[in-house]
């Protein structure tokens, strides 16, 4: 579901603008240009990412329309078309997430990243450890004011803690003097499980001691910010921690995921480590005939049997990595019982050939030959076996699994 944002704002060239490029951005856009049309929207809208107010209208020329939206819960991004320390002062203090300057159409270039950063922002869990309760109050309201929600601890030992226990934790924020274990500490631990992608970490710290910055980063810390700090210091730094997170694991997605079927792929399979399980298995699946699928349905018709068995794999192994290996071939690597793989890959085997696969009104369906294996080895040795096997599960005659050979 796309995401509102009210735009006041009695320029209509500007509007329009606004309205535009937020719209090719993919949100639903409430377009008011006067204090008494915004009143009229915001009676029935009550969910709003946030709004986006010009501070001098018509009908309110002294950024009245900031506290009426206000007053409505709303988050709020103002434009003015000047700078002036004492607007942007009682702006701040108010609540108002930010401020931008309309001096030119192209200062929407730095509307659209906030509002996206918004928008990601949901996606986000924070830890706050930090041993004064003032302090983690003031930092958990201020993320999420953002729509970062948010988890305390007030030392070390329970920011541990707290993590262990919560696998959706993005990033956290720590101070650095606090009882029982401070946060450098707990940095460098840390960073033996997690590394700067999987979890960002922003260093705080009160001491005048200079080295802090350098001693953070050295554990591990993406970034670092002494306290007392600036707010709209403290969202530049958050925001560019999480748009590098965020970009870094588009990156990785991109190197690991299959285009066409969303399943990983060979990179992946070779790089990750299968860890925790007695013996591994791993199956060689090979689509039967797939080439006539393609004579006879069209490249899109292979296309969509390909889609379709993969998702079928994904629900039949889901606990597995299930890997397009090349063209028609997927490889599977499970961690159960053999005995239990093979029963599960067999009914996978009878749901393939079961399933219609509907393409441009026509109907096809495809049969999968499968080779297992759970000898001892690595993976390039288990996959050659389990390819051998099929080899022998085509020459037996296709639609079949080979486990022994
Ligand atoms: P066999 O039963 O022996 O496996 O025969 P086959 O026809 O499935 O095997 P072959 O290796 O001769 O042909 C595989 C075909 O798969 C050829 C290639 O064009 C097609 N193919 C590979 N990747 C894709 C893809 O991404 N989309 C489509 N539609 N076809 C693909
Ligand atoms: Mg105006
Ligand atoms: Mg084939």
């Amino acid at each position: 579901m796309s995401q509102k944002i009210l735009v006041v704002e009695d320029s209509r060239a500007f509007r329009n603008y606004l309205e535009q490029q937020l719209s090719q951005a993919g949100f639903e856009v409430l377009a008011a240009e006067s204090i008494e049309q915004a009143n009229k929207i915001l009676q029935h809208e009550h969910h709003l990412l946030c709004a986006v107010l010009d501070y001098c209208l018509p009908d309110g020329q002294d950024g009245e329309i900031i506290d009426i939206v206000l007053n409505h819960d709303h988050k709020v991004i103002v434009l003015t078309a000047m700078f002036q320390e004492e607007i942007r002062e009682k702006m701040l203090a108010k609540g108002v997430l930010d401020y931008i300057l309309k001096d030119s159409m192209a200062s929407v270039s730095y509307l659209l990243p906030l509002v996206k950063r918004l928008t990601n922002n949901q996606k986000h869990k924070a830890l706050v450890v930090d041993d004064s309760a003032v302090v983690r109050k003031h930092i958990t309201q201020l993320l999420e004011h953002q729509y970062i929600s948010v988890l305390q601890a007030k030392n070390g030992i329970e920011g541990q803690k707290v993590l262990s226990e919560n696998s959706d934790i993005t990033f956290i924020i720590s101070d650095h003097d606090m009882p029982e274990k401070d946060g450098i500490t707990m940095i460098r631990e840390i960073r033996t499980d997690y590394d700067k992608n999987q979890l960002a970490i922003l260093g705080l710290s009160g001491s005048d001691d200079r080295t802090m910055t350098a001693r953070f980063l050295k554990a591990g810390a993406n970034d670092f910010l002494y306290k007392p700090f600036n707010q709209e210091e403290f969202f530049c730094r958050v925001h560019q921690i999480l748009d590098m997170k965020e970009a870094t694991n588009e990156l990785f997605r991109m190197a690991n995921q299959d285009a066409l079927t969303g399943l990983w792929n060979r990179r992946f399979l070779f790089n990750q480590v299968c860890n925790g399980c007695e013996k591994r298995n791993i199956a060689m699946l090979d689509i039967d005939h797939f080439k006539k699928v393609n004579d006879t349905y069209g490249h899109d018709g292979g296309d969509a049997a390909l889609k379709t068995l993969s998702s079928i794999l994904k629900i039949y192994f889901e606990d597995d990595v299930v890997v397009r290996f090349g063209g028609e071939e997927f490889c599977i690597q499970s961690c159960a019982p053999i005995q239990e793989f093979t029963n599960r890959l067999e009914i996978m085997r009878q749901r393939v050939e079961k399933t219609t696969i509907t393409h441009n009104e026509q109907q096809l369906s495809i049969t999968i030959s499968i080779g297992v294996t759970d000898i001892e080895g690595d993976l390039n040795e288990q996959i050659k076996v389990a390819d051998d096997r099929l080899y022998l599960a085509k020459e037996n005659g296709r639609n079949q699994i080979v486990s022994v050979g």
